[in-house]
């Protein structure tokens, strides 16, 4: 499989020689399909596999394919991740891909000022990185609306259920529009992990590395 076997747009595929990528890891071979179509996806991947770009690639190109103006406090893509750290990185990944489109990556997160992520999200930003916990607060402020969410990652799953985290989750997908895409992933899948992907998906292709 190569890169330009997913139909990703031309400014996607620059922005991954610039990276240096060759060609797809096995997580992106399966996903990257599957994501483009618009399917919900249940992964098994652990971080290192590639597993971010196997979301973000096909995420950038569908807001890119469908572009809309920037609202304010309403971001089109919310992923949750465990850790400030992960998220950063995540972020960053967003930004790396999507170097040669027109979108806008904020990442928020706990411990630290808050009214700088307000002000940000009140800019407008078509993809928001965060950590649940901080989500809830902006979303309980008013710096944040969910209901312009067309798709969904939730990153980590097992390691944000082990950090507490799922209450935040349960009240954040109350928020999402039911008419999503919804990207689920997890270095394990326990029971409760599978129960806890089946309330967030839709029909989901199953991919595992
Ligand atoms: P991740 O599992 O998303 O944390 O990615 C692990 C590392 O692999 C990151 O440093 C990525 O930049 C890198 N990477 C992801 N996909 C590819 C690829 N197709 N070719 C080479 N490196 C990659």
């Amino acid at each position: 499989t190569l890169f330009t076997d997913f139909g990703l747009a031309q400014p996607i595929l620059k922005a991954l020689s610039a990276e240096g990528y060759e060609k797809p890891t096995p997580i992106q071979a399966q996903t990257i399909p599957y994501a483009m179509e618009g399917r919900d996806v249940c992964g098994i991947a652990q971080t290192g596999t590639g597993k971010t770009a196997a979301f973000a690639l096909p995420i950038l190109h569908r807001l890119n394919a469908n572009p809309k103006p920037r609202k304010p406090k309403s971001p089109r893509v919310l992923v949750l991740s465990p850790t400030r750290e992960l998220s950063g990185q995540i972020a960053d990944s967003f930004k790396a891909y999507g170097r040669n489109l027109r979108l806008s990556t904020e990442v928020v997160f706990g411990g630290v000022t808050i009214s700088r992520q307000e002000k940000a999200l009140a800019q407008g930003v078509d993809v928001l990185v965060a950590t649940p916990g901080r989500l809830i607060d902006l979303v309980d402020r008013r710096a944040l609306s969910l209901r312009d969410i067309e798709i969904l990652v939730l990153d980590e799953a097992d390691q944000m259920l082990d950090l507490g985290f799922i209450h935040a989750l349960k009240r954040i997908v109350t928020l999402l529009p039911k008419d999503r895409q919804s990207l689920f992933f997890s270095a394990t899948m326990p029971k409760t992990i599978s129960t806890l992907a089946d309330s967030f998906l839709r029909d989901p292709a199953h991919v595992a590395v």
